[in-house]
């Protein structure tokens, strides 16, 4: 029996690949909400200020896209993503770059670039659904007994108490609003410094502030204000906000998902920064074979 710790999206990614690779597993979760309760789910696979494509993201997505298709329901919407120019030295540097994102480059306009491939995943929603898969397929939640193996998957949380020792991290916590703006109807996600994501219904979903001091999981004036910033970069038409939600992205390494055994505490699968929805079911596909290895090597 395996026992995942922690529920996320890197919890949810490592129990569904052991279970489908046919290993008993049980899973323990806190039930605190952590950063997958609120995350925005944006698959951009050029993200960032540079038109630097995602680390191995090509792959991983290769990886993500059937996992997330494979579910009982497809929670991922693919959308156009505009990345705005910011001014003339950005477009130059995107000219440079063009023959390495060219793979996502779907337009080229005076407003900026349109960019195929991305989309969102309705992550709280995902969780629920990859829950019962595992409940579905004779998956255990809680319980007792000694687990041959534990995964901890706990996200900035577990980094943040160092449940393992020597994981240097530099987490960061981020605030998304969601807003209504009416009449507005912009149908793609944009980008610059920030995104909004069209939900439908006059909708829109805002995001995100970075601060990496103060790592708890509370909504600030201050966030808020950040966000609403972002929004008003946008567009300047008037705007509700009907939720604001905080959370910690769990950054190791050069924001690079990490999988890490340690005698006598087990696996440890986290650092999946803000691109969680990309690399997860990859990180556990890989955790899988890293199992399989070490007990074949016993
Ligand atoms: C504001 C914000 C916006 C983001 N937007 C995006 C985005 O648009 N796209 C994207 O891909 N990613 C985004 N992210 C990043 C994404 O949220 C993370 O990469 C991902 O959620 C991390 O998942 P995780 O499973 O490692 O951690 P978490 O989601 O934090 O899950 C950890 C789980 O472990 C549980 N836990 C902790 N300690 C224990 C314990 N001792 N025992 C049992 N259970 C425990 C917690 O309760 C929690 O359920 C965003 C993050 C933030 C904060």
């Amino acid at each position: 029996m395996i026992e995942v710790l922690g529920f996320g999206l890197a919890g949810a990614c490592v129990a569904l690949q052991l279970q489908r690779a046919g290993y008993a597993v049980r899973v323990v979760d806190d039930g605190r909400p952590g950063s997958s309760n609120v995350a925005a789910g944006l698959v951009n696979p050029v993200a960032g200020r540079n038109f630097e494509p995602s680390w191995e993201v090509a792959e991983a997505w290769a990886v993500a896209r059937p996992f997330y298709a494979d579910l009982a329901e497809d929670l991922f919407h693919p959308m156009p993503i505009l990345r705005l120019w910011r001014d003339e030295q950005d477009r130059a540097k995107f000219e440079r770059k063009r023959p390495v994102v060219e793979p996502w480059l779907a337009k080229v306009s005076a407003e900026g670039v349109l960019w195929h491939g991305g989309g969102w995943l309705d992550c709280p929603r995902f969780l629920e659904v990859a829950k019962r898969e595992f409940l579905a397929n004779g998956g255990e939640w809680g319980g007792m007994g000694e687990p041959s193996e534990q995964v901890w998957c706990c996200g900035a949380a577990g980094l943040i108490r160092g449940d393992f020792e020597d994981v240097p991290h530099r987490s960061a916590k981020g605030e998304i609003l969601t807003v209504r703006v009416s009449g507005w109807e912009e149908y793609r996600i944009l980008n610059r410094n920030g995104w909004v994501i069209p939900l439908g219904d006059d909708r829109y979903r805002v995001g995100a502030s970075y601060e990496w001091e103060d790592l708890d999981s509370n909504p600030t004036v201050a966030g808020r204000a950040r966000v609403e910033d972002i929004l008003r970069s946008f567009t300047n038409r008037p705007f509700e906000v009907i939720d604001h939600v905080a959370g910690i992205r769990p950054i190791i390494h050069r924001s690079r998902p990490v999988i890490l055994y340690q005698k006598g505490r087990g696996w440890m699968v986290n650092g999946l920064g803000s691109k969680g929805v990309i690399y997860a079911p990859r990180v556990g596909l890989e955790l899988v074979k890293h199992l399989s290895q070490a007990q074949h090597s016993k």
